[in-house]
C-alpha cells in the first residue's frame, strides 16, 4: 500500500444552532442550545488531481447536512430512557414526570441514543459517506468527523470504511463469526 493523504476541512458554513438535551448521570438536562461547527478529516490514498478529496465537495455536503439541523431541536430517535411520539403535527416526548409536545416541523428525529455531540458527529459522519464517493469518484477511506458544542468542547467519530469496502467486495459482512 502506497502514502495515505489527510484533508482538514472547516468551514464557517460547516455550523448549525439547534436545542438539545442529554440525560446525564444527573438526569435530564433542560432544554437548550448550542452553536455547534463541524470539522472533518479524510484520510485516504490520492484519487484523481493529487487529491484525497476535492475541499469544495467536503464544504457542500456538510452545509447542507448542518442546514436540515439548523434552527432545530434535536431529538435522539433510539433514546432508551426517553419516549417519543410522532404524529403528523406534533412530537410528544416524555422522560420521568417531565413532558413536552414540539410542533414537527420544528423537530429533527436522528437514528442515534442520545445527542451528545460525539453522536452528532458519527451521524454527520454515516451521511457524508456516500455523498463524499458519489460526488468525488474517489474511493472511501478513514473519517475523523468532530462536531464541537463550544470550541473548547469537541465530541469526535472515527470511522474506517476501508474494512467495509473490503467486506462488501467479498461478499462478508464485517464482523463474522464462526462455528465449529
Ligand atoms: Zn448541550
Amino acid at each position: 500500500m502506497g502514502h495515505t493523504h489527510t484533508v482538514r476541512v472547516s468551514d464557517p458554513g460547516m455550523s448549525f444552532s439547534a436545542a438539545h438535551f442529554v440525560i446525564t448521570s444527573d438526569g435530564l438536562e433542560p432544554l437548550h442550545g448550542h452553536n455547534y461547527a463541524v470539522s472533518v478529516e479524510i484520510t485516504s490514498q490520492l484519487c484523481h488531481d493529487g487529491m484525497v478529496v476535492d475541499f469544495r465537495h467536503v464544504k457542500r455536503i456538510v452545509r447542507s447536512i448542518c442546514g436540515e439541523l439548523d434552527h432545530r431541536i434535536l431529538l435522539a430517535e433510539r433514546s432508551q430512557a426517553m419516549k417519543i411520539r410522532v404524529s403528523d403535527s406534533e412530537v410528544q416526548v416524555h422522560y420521568q414526570n417531565r413532558h413536552y409536545v414540539f410542533p414537527r416541523s420544528d423537530c429533527v428525529l436522528l437514528p442515534i441514543e442520545a445527542t451528545t455531540a460525539e453522536l452528532l458527529a458519527q451521524y454527520i459522519a454515516d451521511r457524508m459517506k456516500h455523498a463524499i464517493q458519489e460526488a468525488s469518484g474517489c474511493p472511501a477511506g478513514e473519517y475523523l468527523v468532530c462536531v464541537g458544542e463550544t470550541p473548547q468542547c469537541q465530541g469526535c467519530a472515527h470511522t474506517s470504511w476501508f474494512a467495509q469496502q473490503e467486506a462488501q467486495r467479498s461478499g462478508r459482512a464485517p464482523m463474522t463469526t464462526t462455528s465449529k
